[in-house]
């Protein structure tokens, strides 16, 4: 418990810095677009400056996507949950995911029976799940197999003896797998810390897993990985059920107020 607080602090206060930086540098990022912008409409396009000045507008696009990502992670957001049933927002988000993984991937939608409903926010859910997906992608090198897969479940303690932070109760899982590259014992060790990437400059921000880690801990759930080298990897995300479903409407969940971190 006291290592998953310390990592807990760790990344609350990295998520903080780091927040802090994007911000400055997304107002400088903006400048240097729109003075690249205004550089590009006095060059003619024949002219090599101008091809310079694309090039310069790219990678300032890039850095925005990336200081995006920064505050995604660092301000944790302003969340709006909904009681939600997890098979139907899944499958209106399964377009975007194809797209996502692209057509060598086949992906295989296996969703669950009476899953009953979540209280969370579907910004969240798709957000995980083009983590993941997007992971699962990147670790296969050319055609392969990603299956998304939802189920009922009741865990007891037994279940939960082992699973550091597990506790019993009713849970949808969410799990994600693929037949990629799989992952070492040093890599598992390192999974969620914001930061931490295999993948290169440029492609990776190691803050995926890290965003994922703190959406699931905000709705008190968990998640469970199984990985083998050369075989694939499996995520499993538990998330509590919301057991007030059939209860009389309360105001809450009428309008949802926004939570903070
Ligand atoms: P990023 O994707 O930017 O590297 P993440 O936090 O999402 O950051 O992932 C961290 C690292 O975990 C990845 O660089 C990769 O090494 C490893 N990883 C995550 N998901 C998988 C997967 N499905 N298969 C193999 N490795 C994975």
């Amino acid at each position: 418990l006291q290592a998953q607080l310390s990592q807990a602090q760790k990344m609350e206060s990295v998520g903080r810095l780091a927040g802090g930086v994007a911000h400055d540098f997304n107002n400088m990022l903006g400048a240097i677009l729109g003075y690249t912008e205004l550089g590009m409409m006095k060059v003619s396009p024949a002219d090599p400056t101008h091809g310079t000045l694309k090039d310069i507008q790219k990678a300032a696009r890039r850095s925005v996507d990336l200081t995006r990502q920064l505050l995604t992670f660092a301000r944790k957001q302003t969340v709006a949950p909904k009681v939600l049933d997890l098979n139907e927002t899944l499958e209106g988000m399964l377009k975007m995911l194809r797209r996502l993984i692209g057509e060598n991937i086949h992906l295989a939608w296996l969703p669950g029976k009476d899953l009953g409903r979540l209280r969370i926010d579907p910004s969240q859910i798709e957000q995980l799940l083009a983590n993941l997906c997007v992971n699962a992608r990147d670790a296969i090198h050319d055609t392969g197999k990603i299956i998304v897969k939802t189920a009922a479940v009741t865990l007891d303690e037994a279940d939960c003896a082992g699973h550091m932070g597990m506790v019993p109760g009713e849970y949808v899982l969410l799990a994600v797998s693929d037949n990629g590259c799989g992952m070492d014992a040093e890599t598992l060790s390192h999974l969620f810390e914001p930061f931490f990437t295999t993948k290169e400059v440029g492609k990776g921000t190691g803050l995926g897993l890290a965003t994922v880690y703190g959406m699931v801990k905000q709705n008190n759930g968990f998640i469970d990985v199984h990985s083998e080298p050369g075989q694939g990897t499996t995520f499993r995300i538990y998330l509590p059920r919301n057991t007030t479903e059939n209860g009389p409407k309360t105001k809450k969940d009428a309008a949802p107020p926004a939570l903070h971190g």
